[in-house]
């Protein structure tokens, strides 16, 4: 009894008086509710509400969570910002990565999504990227955990203290047994590994093609930080000779199995060859703002073809999980775009809310290399989250409920099912006890911090 059912499919049908039928985790039926099965093991009754395929999340650092607000680091753009922040980074323990995870997922499920990506670049202290695997499985979120690495320290020229570089062996070792304990390339797997090295100014060129060659070998995907702020270009054009996107192709880091995050500093020339390459990009407009790195020219990326899912980034730099309210952050950024930088992202036409959805889903499942998410129909995964319309944000706004999502203030999810099982019903979440793992959290933050 859906009031409004968004599919996300081909034609993007929005339905009325909809719902769908799934069984096993699989969706076999979406249609008008007269035309569902009479019963099932399992009923939702969805009256007053909007139904819409689970938003899909493609970059994040999710153990960043324990650093929000941090006031050194407050009013730094990213190179003062990760400078003020690896200290602190450095003096993580597993538990830390098992909490973070939960409460980033957890704010992720609650707005929207139910797919995540993560990028975990940082691992003091016996941390392993398994923590976070653990905890998203707990959570009972889609899961693409990448593991990152950093390798090139401040003594050779990069970014990072030496203290939190790892050695490019022992980096490749524990990717490829991440590989082969984790990840799994079936249609509805709930979990993904991904190989990440973590930027231009934090890992080597040798890392960077080896990382590329592992990846390939093992059928994964690529991701890194690309293009985030003229202080990259600027180390990419003195270290490399080249500009950054010139400098990841030249390593081998193109093609359909690659997304970056951020690429704001992209020029018309560097849209064409990513479109031609079939090269991803995870938009983050809070995090874009946060940092004064600038506004990624994504209408011209959705002209030319390029694929655009969008990312909440890493908590340290947003500072907020709410994927609902980044889809909102990217239709209203795109339009400033359009009045401060014609130059740079000069497509006419603004950038509309269900252009933003759609971002947040099929955008998504395609920078991730899915096929069997990011919309509503029949032999798709059974991912959907539903809003009840009655909620104060959307009052006065029913005129158009679909963009009543992202023009109105955003609200959280009342329901949310992930291959057919619960993760929020009644706006909570059901899989894990929030209140012990916030104060759990807080704890960590503040020993992380002092
Ligand atoms: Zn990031």
């Amino acid at each position: 009894n859906a009031s409004v059912l968004m599919t996300m499919d081909h034609d993007r049908r929005e339905l009325h008086d909809a719902g769908l039928f799934a069984r096993d985790g699989w969706i076999e039926q979406v249609g008008s509710s007269s035309e569902l099965p009479p019963t099932a093991d399992e009923v939702l009754d969805l009256r007053d509400h909007i139904l819409l395929p689970g938003l899909i999340n493609t970059h994040h650092h999710l153990y960043q969570t324990l650093t929000r607000a941090v006031p050194a680091a407050q009013d730094a753009g990213l190179f003062a910002w990760l400078k003020t922040l690896y200290p602190i980074w450095a003096r993580m323990r597993p538990e830390d990565i098992r909490v973070s995870t939960i409460v980033g997922l957890a704010e992720l499920a609650l707005s929207g999504c139910t797919t995540s990506s993560d990028h975990l670049y940082i691992f003091p202290d016996g941390c392993r990227l398994d923590d976070a695997i653990e905890s998203a499985q707990r959570v009972g979120l889609r899961f693409h955990a990448s593991r990152g690495s950093m390798s090139l320290g401040e003594s050779q020229g990069g970014l990072p203290p030496d203290s939190v570089v790892e050695q490019p062996q022992a980096i490749l070792d524990d990717t490829q047994r991440l590989i082969e304990t984790y990840h799994d390339a079936r249609p509805g797997s709930m979990l993904r590994l991904v190989v990440a090295p973590c930027s231009p100014f934090s890992v080597t060129p040798d890392l960077m093609r080896e990382s590329a060659a592992l990846a390939r070998a093992g059928g994964v995907h690529l991701h890194t930080h690309l293009a985030e702020t003229m202080d990259e270009d600027a180390f990419c054009r003195e270290t490399f000779g080249h500009r950054p996107l010139a400098y990841a192709e030249e390593l081998g880091w193109s093609g359909p199995d690659v997304w970056f995050a951020h690429g704001v500093h992209i020029d018309a020339s560097e849209v064409a060859r990513m479109a031609r390459a079939g090269i991803g990009v995870a938009h983050c407009p809070a995090s874009n703002m946060r940092l004064a790195s600038g506004i990624a020219p994504v209408r011209r990326y959705r002209a030319a073809g390029v694929n655009v899912g969008l990312g909440v980034d890493g908590s340290a730099s947003n500072d907020s999980s709410h994927l609902l309210a980044e889809a909102r952050l990217a239709m209203l950024l795109s339009r400033v775009g359009m009045a401060v930088a014609p130059a740079i992202d000069d497509r006419p036409e603004m950038l509309t809310a269900r252009q933003a959805l759609e971002m947040a889903t099929l955008g998504g499942a395609a920078v991730l290399g899915r096929t069997d998410i990011g919309s509503l129909e029949a032999g798709r995964c059974a991912d959907f989250v539903a809003i009840d319309l009655n909620r104060l944000p959307y009052a006065g706004g029913l005129h158009d409920p679909v963009a009543a999502l992202i023009f109105c203030s955003p609200a959280t999810v009342d329901l949310n099912y992930v291959h057919g099982r619960p993760v929020v019903r009644d706006g909570r979440l059901v899989t894990v006890d929030l209140p012990p793992v916030i104060e759990a959290h807080n704890r960590a933050a503040r020993r992380l911090v002092d």
